[in-house]
């Protein structure tokens, strides 16, 4: 099951008492005791309501190379909800398959958390790269994810081959090597303890994530589940990360235009030889690729918590505390084209959210 496709019931609420509003201090990273200090899922702290699209795939993402006339297009898209984790590995992959004997001025179409990790990469490789999207940051899919570094919600294991499943693989080691270069508050990323409703441990991924991970008893965690587990990831604060990624592509020369393509001989136009399509679930219309669905998300963003330095994710919803807020999620709506939030749906978040707060435990 993915991990972000819940929004349990409303659970019976009871409010232990005795519980401090701080953790303790220098408790290690992972699986933290004390007093876990509760978000405040109240309507009067909600800031701003989100829907969005993830481009959700069953086979999983697509990355591979065709022709399209004399240019080589090299397809990087459909990573569902996971396009952040998997954002600079399935870049690294893509670029691998489409620079390689290249010579010349690379296009990327699409200025989501893709198309710029894409044409960062392409830069780093010493190309001149110009950058074309319908809209930019803070205006995509990508500004709206919650940010955890974990690869859940983009693909149905019956459907998917060996073959990319070491793609994945792959990508999520690239991925985790990048992003953990780039910790701190300039792209906005941070570590944080992280819990997780389950009854059995994460799946390891590769031997260095999910790292610390620990399959809990219940005196062991503060949550009114039957077990959990516990490991450190990132978070990406996404409207910061996504701004400073342009900045760098501009610093490095890249251009920015404005562009919508509506089918392949609008790309076949460009005078570029070497186009990637990052175009998220652009490339549904674009590429009629009927695999590709809009699985909807929703969230209700809090006013940042600062003392609330712990996430989760479980029946109740996820909760990643960001400095921009508390986000509050979260919904998997498959085949929901409608990106507008939900006034019902929102306070039910609120509500399974301010319930489970209300059952958090003290641990020792
Ligand atoms: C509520 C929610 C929570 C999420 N949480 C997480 C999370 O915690 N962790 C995680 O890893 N992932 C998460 N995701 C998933 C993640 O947001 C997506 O997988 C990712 O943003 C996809 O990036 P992208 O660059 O492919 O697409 P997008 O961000 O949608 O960018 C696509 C770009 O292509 C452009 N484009 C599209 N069509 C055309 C066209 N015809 N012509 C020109 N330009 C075009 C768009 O304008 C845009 O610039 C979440 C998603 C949602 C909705």
């Amino acid at each position: 099951m993915d991990r972000r496709f819940f929004l349990g019931s409303a659970a019976a609420s009871l409010a232990l008492p005795g519980c401090a509003t701080t953790m303790t201090a220098r408790r290690p990273a992972a699986a933290p005791t004390g007093c876990l200090p509760p978000v405040l899922a109240t309507p009067d702290r909600v800031i701003r309501t989100l829907a969005g699209l993830r481009p959700y795939r069953a086979p999983g993402f697509v990355v591979r190379a065709e022709a399209l006339g004399d240019k080589r297009l090299v397809h990087n898209y459909g990573h569902g909800g996971a396009g952040i984790t998997l954002s600079w590995g399935t870049s690294k992959l893509a670029t691998q398959l489409g620079l390689q004997g290249h010579q010349g001025p690379v296009a990327v179409l699409g200025a989501g958390v893709m198309g710029l990790s894409t044409a960062r990469l392409i830069q780093e490789a010493g190309f001149e790269v110009t950058l074309y999207a319908k809209a930019l940051p803070p205006e995509t899919t990508s500004n709206i994810a919650g940010g955890q570094f974990h690869p859940f919600g983009h693909f149905r294991r019956s459907r998917v081959t060996p073959e990319w499943q070491a793609q994945f693989v792959a990508a999520v080691d690239y991925s985790w090597r990048r992003f953990q270069i780039m910790v701190g508050d300039d792209y906005g990323i941070r570590w944080l303890p992280t819990f997780t409703d389950a009854t059995e441990p994460e799946e390891q991924l590769i031997p260095t994530f999910p790292p610390r991970n620990r399959l809990l008893r219940p005196e062991e965690h503060p949550f009114p589940w039957a077990s959990a587990t516990s490991f450190d990831t990132l978070y990406v604060e996404t409207g910061r990360y996504l701004r400073q990624l342009m900045r760098d592509i501009q610093v490095a020369g890249g251009r920015i235009r404005v562009r919508d393509f509506a089918t392949p001989a609008d790309i076949a136009a460009l005078p570029e030889r070497l186009v990637f399509n990052c175009t998220g679930l652009g490339s549904r219309a674009l590429f009629n690729d009927e695999e590709l669905r809009p699985a909807r998300g929703q969230l209700a963003i809090l006013l940042p918590q600062p003392e609330v330095r712990y996430a989760f994710t479980g029946g109740d919803g996820y909760m990643f505390p960001r400095p921009d807020g508390i986000i509050l999620g979260g919904t998997f709506e498959l085949d929901e084209w409608d990106a507008t939030a939900e006034p019902a749906t929102i306070a039910r978040i609120l509500e399974s959210h301010r319930q489970l707060n209300a059952r958090l435990r003290c641990t020792t």
